[in-house]
């Protein structure tokens, strides 16, 4: 028993050193043989697909294309295919007798007796552990419980191995996407030390070497974008300037209870063109207001000239209405060029019940003309944000105008304040038309109009909702739309509270 004790503890050590199955497997083959006295030995494994991976022989007696060969019957017939079947070891006392030994063409010693045991793993037979001897009755039924330890060790060292080579692969690959990629990606602790920075964040950090490792952030860079974003509780997102001038978009991933990654991808020449993409607009609609103005003026003096028939009354009726949707764009665009190049706002602490209010007194008097009821429902009072009041109203007043515009007469909207923890939450509920699942993504991109056919005849840009999304983005809010068709649509504005 203590002799048995003793080869366990040494295949243990064997499959300890080494992470090369074959190497591994090699040697644990030679103590069995030696242990057993037997002749010789061999080891089959088997892949995924249960095909014959490795054929491991303790004395290379067989050539390889004849062990390869050999091995595609053993798997169909044969004692291996036997145990390979039944998923157990067994002892072939005789193969003289046993109709389960195959003797292959020019074997190259005698068999007599035989003992096997498969390598299981997960109720799979991942490979076969085969013993022979030259003379009749030389192994027991006995030595099975030992040849079925040696091969569970064998079976969970190589799962071992198998995954340890699968992590290595994938770090290894993992290192080489991180190291290579144009991106500056920065691994760091909760407490903001550095783990790992690929060459292009030290490039961008201008670090040299290895100095870097566990340092913390604040002594690598006084950025003080970078260091901003890093802090708990701030938006994960965010452009980063580099003292070069560049601009970078960063985003920070948070793994729980680990690391947190960085990335930062170089945006200036996004950022030029929309410079100039900005500049262009605003440009091009400030010019045109001058003449929109001026046909405005002309179809006034034609009104001023003298009677017209009914035709040409219609035509003048049509041409202003085309300017004033003309100018409606013109203003609506150089709106939202204004906020979006906007850096500082002008902020005071805001009562949220006035804004509402004062909402609700600009688009009273539409929401009668169409005979919509329009009620404050819920107003949670008290509630006081940091914020610029006038952009504010004109968020909450787009809400309630597209809500006007879009729902049909005598429909209903629900203004409703309340407080979520530290938010408020402003929503503008109809019962109107609603919006198609698949254009609700989409409602507050610049331009977008979800059902242009159907409203042709309702006035609008397709900026109203672009220009809410810019005023929450400015007060650090958010907004989103609920809807689904003929059921109306809901709108809310979250904004963060005063403490
Ligand atoms: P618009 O000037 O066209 O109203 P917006 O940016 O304000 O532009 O809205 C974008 C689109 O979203 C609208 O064209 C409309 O199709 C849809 N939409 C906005 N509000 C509502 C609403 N309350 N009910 C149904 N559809 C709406």
């Amino acid at each position: 028993m203590s002799e048995e004790l003793a080869l366990l503890n040494r295949i243990s050590d064997e499959l300890n050193k080494d992470l090369d199955p074959d190497k591994m497997l090699r040697r644990v083959l030679n103590l069995t043989v030696a242990h057993f006295a037997a002749s010789t030995g061999s080891i089959m494994l088997f892949d995924q697909d249960d095909r014959v991976s490795s054929y491991i022989l303790q004395q290379e007696d067989l050539s390889r294309e004849r062990a390869s060969r050999i091995v595609g019957k053993v798997l169909t017939e044969g004692f291996a295919g036997w145990m390979f079947t039944h998923g157990q070891g067994d002892v072939i006392h005789d193969t003289h007798l046993d109709s389960r030994w195959v003797v292959y063409d020019k074997q190259p010693y005698d068999v007599r007796s035989v003992i096997g045991m498969p390598l299981r793993r997960r109720q799979r037979v991942i490979g076969i552990l085969t013993l022979v001897h030259d003379e009749a009755h030389r192994f027991t039924e006995q030595n099975l419980s030992l040849l079925n330890a040696i091969a569970g060790q064998a079976a969970i060292a190589l799962e071992n191995a198998r995954l340890f080579k699968q992590t290595e692969q994938e770090r290894s690959k993992l290192s080489a996407i991180i190291n290579s990629t144009q991106d500056a990606v920065l691994v760091t602790t909760p407490e903001n030390h550095a783990l790992l920075l690929n060459p292009a964040a030290q490039e961008m950090l201008q670090i040299e070497g290895r100095d870097w490792q566990d340092k913390p952030l604040t002594e690598l860079t006084k950025n003080p974008d970078l260091l901003k974003l890093l802090l708990p509780d701030v938006p994960t997102n965010g452009e980063v300037t580099l003292p070069n001038g560049r601009t970078m978009w960063a985003s920070v991933t948070h793994i729980p209870d680990l690391d947190k990654v960085t990335v930062l991808r170089d945006i200036s020449p996004y950022k030029e063109l929309d410079r100039m993409k900005r500049n262009f607009v605003v440009a091009f609609t400030h010019d045109l207001r001058t003449p929109l103005a001026t046909v405005k003026g002309y179809v006034d003096l034609v009104r001023m000239d003298g009677a017209l028939t009914e035709l040409q009354e219609e035509d003048l009726t049509g041409i202003v209405k085309a300017a004033n949707s003309m100018k409606s764009l013109v203003e609506d665009l150089l709106e939202l060029s204004r906020l979006e190049q906007l850096t500082e706002l002008i902020r005071e602490t805001i009562d949220l019940e006035d804004i509402i209010q004062a909402s609700l007194n600009y688009m009273r008097s539409a929401a009668k003309a169409k005979r919509i009821e329009l009620t404050a429902e819920e107003i949670t009072l008290g509630l006081r944000v940091e914020g610029n009041s006038v952009l504010l109203t004109r968020a909450i007043s787009n809400f309630l105008d597209n809500a006007i515009k879009y729902t049909p007469r005598q429909g209903k909207i629900r203004l409703k304040l309340l407080r979520n923890n530290n938010q408020a939450y402003i929503s503008v509920a109809d019962n109107g038309p609603g919006i198609a699942s698949k254009d609700l993504p989409r409602v507050f991109e610049k331009f977008f109009r979800a059902r242009a056919e159907v409203d042709e005849d309702v006035p609008g840009t397709g900026l109203g909702l672009s220009i809410v999304k810019t005023i929450a983005d400015q007060h650090h809010g958010q907004v989103w739309v609920e809807s689904q068709p003929n059921m109306g649509s809901t709108f809310t504005l979250t904004l963060p509270l005063v403490s």
